[in-house]
């Protein structure tokens, strides 16, 4: 692990507030997506506005990482010492969703992909040009394909 670093690979860094957890992935192109469901407006405050990765983050300070299962397929991971929320992720396959915000380059990332849009309250939009998917459309992209 300690000289191998494969070129054209950026390494991100995210912390929580407080600094106990540090995330490191490594990331070409990062871009931010947004959920409307429910229950990331009740984790959130509102939309969750994050980055998908499709491989497990580096973890520092995973002894300060609070773990909840969600649903019976997800898992939202928090600090325990100042409460950020650190990822939403999949209990198989590998899939990431990392708060947007704990990353300080994430102003500078495309917002491009809106998810659960027949969840989201009449209240608010987005005016950004982003590709809109429904729940019934993000659970049947999780589907494995028949060829995988
Ligand atoms: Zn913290
Ligand atoms: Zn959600």
């Amino acid at each position: 692990m300690a000289n191998t670093h494969a070129t054209n690979e950026a390494w991100l860094t995210g912390r929580c507030l407080c600094g106990a957890v540090q995330l490191q992935v490594s990331h070409e192109r990062p871009a931010i997506g947004a959920c409307h469901c429910s229950i990331c407006r009740k984790w959130s405050g509102g939309p969750f506005l994050s980055m998908e990765c499709h491989e497990t983050p580096v973890i520092r300070g995973e002894e300060h990482v609070g773990v909840y299962d969600s649903s019976d397929w997800a898992q939202r991971g928090f600090c325990k010492q100042c409460g950020t929320h650190l990822f939403y992720r999949l209990k198989e396959g590998g899939f990431y969703a990392l708060s947007a915000g704990l990353f300080k380059e994430s102003g500078n990332w495309p917002f491009t992909l809106e998810v659960f849009v027949d969840e989201q309250p009449g209240n608010y939009a987005f005016s950004n040009e982003t590709k809109r998917m429904t729940g019934a459309e993000v659970f049947e992209q999780w589907t494995p394909k028949q060829d995988e």
